[in-house]
C-alpha cells in the first residue's frame, strides 16, 4: 500500500515521531494524528496531532451521520457568534405580545367542562402516537379532570401552534392515574373521537 508524501524529493518519511503530545495536552482533550502528512515549517512532511471534538468522535463511531455532524458544526458556529441576549429578548417580546392578544402557547379541549382551556405542557401526562397524530392526555388545570385529545405533533411541539380543531374522546376519565391510563389506552384505539374547535 502506497504512502505519499508531498515533501521535497528525497525526504525519508515522517520525521516527527518524537513530536508527541505531552501528557498535559492529552489530559486537556482527545487528540489524533492527521491521516495524511502536511508540510511542516521547513516543507518536510509531518503528521502532527490535532484536537478532535465530540461531533467528530460521534461521526466516526457512526452515532451520527456526516450531515448531522455538519448541522452540529453550523449550530455551534452560529451559537458562538449569536448575540443570545438579543435573541432571548426578542423571543420574550413576541411571546408577551401574543399572550396579550389572547393567544396561549398551548391549549386543549376539556371534555368534562365542554370548553377549550389554556394549559402548560406540565399538564400533559401522557402522549401516545396514533396515525400521524398524538393522543394527548391532559389533566385540566381548572377542573383537575382528565381529557384525551387527538392532536398534531406540532400542537405539542411548537408554542403558539394550536390545532384549530382537535379530536376529543367523549369520556369522563377516572380520577386515579392508573385507571385513567388503562382507559386512555382503551379509548385511544377505539376511534370514538369527536371533533371540537380549540379557539380559546
Ligand atoms: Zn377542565
Amino acid at each position: 500500500m502506497g504512502r505519499h508524501y508531498s515533501g521535497r524529493p528525497g525526504a525519508k518519511g515522517p520525521t516527527d515521531a518524537d513530536v508527541l503530545p505531552t501528557p498535559e495536552r492529552r489530559n486537556h482533550g482527545p487528540v489524533e494524528r492527521l491521516e495524511r502528512p502536511i508540510g511542516d515549517n521547513s516543507g518536510r512532511p509531518a503528521r502532527p496531532y490535532r484536537a478532535i471534538d465530540t461531533l467528530a468522535v460521534m461521526e466516526r463511531r457512526g452515532s451520527i451521520t456526516a450531515a448531522m455532524r455538519q448541522a452540529g458544526e453550523n449550530f455551534r458556529a452560529r451559537f458562538m457568534t449569536a448575540q443570545l441576549d438579543r435573541v432571548v429578548t426578542e423571543l420574550s417580546d413576541v411571546a408577551a405580545r401574543r399572550i396579550e392578544a389572547g393567544e396561549w402557547p398551548w391549549s386543549f379541549f376539556c371534555y368534562p367542562e365542554d370548553r377549550p382551556r389554556p394549559v402548560f405542557p406540565s399538564s400533559f401526562f401522557l402522549l401516545a402516537p396514533g396515525d400521524g397524530s398524538l393522543g394527548l392526555a391532559v389533566r385540566c388545570p381548572a377542573c383537575q379532570r382528565t381529557s384525551v385529545n387527538l392532536v398534531s405533533h406540532e400542537h405539542v411541539d411548537l408554542p403558539f401552534h394550536n390545532d384549530p380543531k382537535v379530536g376529543v374522546v367523549e369520556h369522563v376519565f377516572n380520577d386515579d392515574v392508573a385507571g385513567a391510563l388503562e382507559e386512555f389506552r382503551a379509548e385511544l384505539y377505539s376511534a370514538s373521537f369527536d371533533t371540537r374547535r380549540l379557539a380559546l
